[in-house]
């Protein structure tokens, strides 16, 4: 039997609108951070800082056993990387995945970046890997904006990539609704599924993240027990918004423009609550 999971209100949804906004915020600190020689330990308390000072709790730390602010996952780890003193060097494929929680509402959002100052044929596949990626997680956002029922969001997403090239998409994590708690239900699947999901209507808010692999999508957890790498070394990209379902369209919560550049190559214009 289907799980319950709770629809928003348009004042609920202006309210973790607050919330992506500061994940946001922390995400661009992070990225305008990164360059040859940061570690990712130091790319994490840049997010702390600035989620604290803007108000909020980082969510990732009210998650039981692990207590960092972002996740950042470096080549062949594709989601779940702790922050260490890792040092960063050109050409590394990054992923940072963060969230903030303000009056009790959740933001999450991840974005991949190739570490400046490698112009290598290694360094342009992962920057086109990235894209694919962050390409397949706004045309999932566009299909939410007319799909009936969620699972039309997997099979716009799974077309995306394999339209561009024999990436795996990993298929043991998926993406999720969002609320008072950062994981909750319905499951948003980055493929196509039998079920047709839930039906999407006002109310719905969900966080979509693609992971993709150069290689196979199976993946393996490193000793640490969070790091998932995966199995075949090939290297991983993460892309991830929230994006809120209201009466009027859609609106992607935790981008800075509500998703306007993001949906516009596929026709879809947001439409904010404020
Ligand atoms: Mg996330
Ligand atoms: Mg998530």
């Amino acid at each position: 039997m289907r799980k319950k999971f709770e629809l928003k209100t348009n004042d609920q949804i202006r309210k973790m609108r607050v919330a992506g906004l500061l994940t946001q915020k922390a995400l661009a600190n992070v990225r305008a951070a990164i360059k040859p020689g940061v570690t990712t330990l130091e790319l994490d308390q840049i997010a702390e800082k600035t989620i604290r000072d803007g108000g909020g709790v980082p969510n990732f730390q009210l998650v039981p056993g692990y207590h960092h602010t972002i996740c950042a996952s470096v080549n062949s780890a594709v989601v779940h990387g702790i922050p260490s003193n890792r040092v960063l060097q050109a050409g590394d494929l990054v992923s940072v995945d963060c969230g903030a929680l303000v009056d009790g509402w959740n933001g999450d959002s991840a974005f991949s970046i190739v570490v400046p100052g490698d112009d290598s044929d290694l360094a342009k596949q992962r920057q086109v890997q990235s894209d694919v990626c962050e390409g397949s997680l706004w045309a999932g956002i566009a299909a939410l904006a007319k799909a009936k029922r969620l699972n039309e969001v997997g099979i716009a997403i799974e077309k995306y990539i394999l339209d561009r090239g024999p990436y795996g998409i990993l298929e043991q994590y998926v993406g999720h609704g969002i609320g008072r708690v950062m994981h909750e239900d319905p499951a948003v699947f980055n493929y196509r599924v039998r079920d047709a999901g839930p039906k999407v209507e006002p109310g719905l808010c969900v966080a979509l993240e693609p992971m993709i692999t150069a290689g196979d999508q199976k993946t393996f957890i490193q000793d640490d027990d969070w790091t998932v790498e995966t199995s075949d070394g090939s290297d991983g990209a993460h892309w991830e918004h929230s994006v809120a379902v209201h009466d009027k369209g859609i609106w992607v919560l935790t981008a800075e423009d509500g998703g306007v550049a993001g949906l516009a190559p596929f026709g879809i214009t947001p439409v904010p609550l404020d």
